[in-house]
């Protein structure tokens, strides 16, 4: 088989860039996934009962880049959709991110927002050096709530103290001294009206454009001649784990469908000290899909099993650096997206760093 370009991995990443090399550049462009689905982690699909799931979590598109937002609107229209989460402490349900009425529950108070501001000030701990998950926390809510909201899910979701991951995690987190209950703050957020494999396939059909599905690249590759290769692996496979397996952590999804209209108050509901799972979602409360029965999920996260999130540790970021080397000295192959770059990046900024290795690829952007 002889293609110009060859992608490994159906993802976003992979999408985007075969998108754009069959309909900017003509050329044809063979993808190889190893599932039997493209759409990588944004996969969605209907359940038995007819109710549209999101099999690896909940996915929640939001950007502040009107030129993805605008992208992937030629391959989908979008219900609005602002996502919010409660998360359950002590007894109660409190809305996540912190905000004036999350301090107000919590502490059964009812201060406005500069009282708010000043109760945080006295609760923050002096860090004079923030270098993890942990002083970040620390330094804005103090330990209190810190302890109550964000060590324990940290420790679930991660297996590892927050004082071990890097400031990176939590500060994904904002601390609102307001009432914006809004999980996400940015300009555009939405979900794809008919979901996002519905998108994906509008991304992916096109006359250029093959899908080899349920294929590890490392089966057909020899059997293929190509002149660039984008790769939206993991890199340590790539190299054979040249210089050890890079951790990932992984999470076991539970669904589960109740012969009821609703389960849970929010579309999604934290339990940072109860339970071994770190979440559950209501997928009707993110699609907005009118059923007589509703299925949730559960999110057991592990060590083992298929690798959802790279490890954001100054040892992991270390020995990921030493395959950014062998990385460095390739010719006709591009490392992309959130496994191969390892990498804690979400929808939006998958889509936007494809379309500027696209740009880079085709020399239109130094
Ligand atoms: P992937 O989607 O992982 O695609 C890589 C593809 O490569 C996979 O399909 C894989 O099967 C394939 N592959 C791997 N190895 C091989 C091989 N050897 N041969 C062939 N194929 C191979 N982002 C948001 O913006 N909002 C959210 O709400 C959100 N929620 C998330 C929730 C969870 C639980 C997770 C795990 C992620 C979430 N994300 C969210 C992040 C989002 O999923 C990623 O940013 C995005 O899917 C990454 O796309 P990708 O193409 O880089 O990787
Ligand atoms: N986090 C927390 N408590 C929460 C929610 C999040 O401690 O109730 C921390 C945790 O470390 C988590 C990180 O913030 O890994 C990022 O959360 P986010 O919801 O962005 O995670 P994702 O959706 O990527 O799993």
């Amino acid at each position: 088989m002889n293609f110009k370009y060859v992608i490994v991995g159906a993802g976003l990443a992979g999408l985007t860039m075969a998108e754009r090399i069959a309909n900017v550049l003509d050329e044809k462009v063979l993808i190889i996934e190893k599932r039997n689905h493209i759409g990588g982690n944004v996969y969605d699909s209907y359940n038995d009962d007819g109710i549209l799931i999101h099999n690896y979590g909940p996915h929640i598109f939001h950007t502040n880049s009107r030129s993805v937002y605008q992208y992937l609107s030629k391959f989908t229209e979008w219900n609005d959709f602002w996502h919010r989460v409660l998360t359950y402490v002590d007894g109660n349900l409190v809305p996540m991110p912190i905000t004036v009425e999350t301090i107000n529950k919590l502490y059964n108070l009812n201060l406005d927002c500069s009282q708010v501001e000043e109760f945080l000030r006295k609760q923050a701990v002096d860090i004079p050096e923030i270098k993890t998950s942990k002083d970040l926390a620390l330094s804005k809510v103090g330990q209190d709530i810190y302890s109550k909201i964000f060590e324990n899910y940290t420790k679930k979701q991660w297996g590892i103290d927050p004082g071990e991951l890097d400031t990176s995690v939590i500060s994904r987190i904002p601390i609102r001294l307001n009432r914006d209950s809004r999980y996400f703050a940015d300009r555009y957020q939405g979900m794809p009206k008919h979901g996002y494999t519905k998108m994906c396939e509008n991304m992916a059909t096109h006359k250029n454009i093959k899908i080899m599905l349920n294929t590890d690249y490392k089966e057909v590759i020899d059997d293929i001649s190509y002149e660039k290769l984008i790769y939206t692996g993991p890199t340590d496979y790539f190299y054979n784990y040249k210089y050890g397996k890079l951790s990932y952590r992984s999470i076991e999804f539970k669904f589960e469908t109740y012969d009821r209209e609703e389960f849970q108050e929010a579309p999604v509901v934290n339990y940072p000290n109860d339970y071994d799972y770190t979440r559950i979602t209501e997928f009707k409360k993110l699609t907005w899909q009118d059923h007589r029965k509703t299925t949730i999920c559960k999110e057991f996260p592990g060590a083992e099993g298929e690798p959802y999130y790279p490890f954001p540790t100054k040892e992991c970021k270390a020995q990921f650096n030493l395959y950014a080397e062998e990385i460095k000295k390739e010719t006709n192959i591009i490392f992309l997206g959130r496994l191969a770059e390892y990498k804690y990046y979400n929808m939006d900024a998958v889509v936007k760093r494809a379309l500027d290795v696209f740009e880079l690829m085709v020399g239109r952007k130094e």
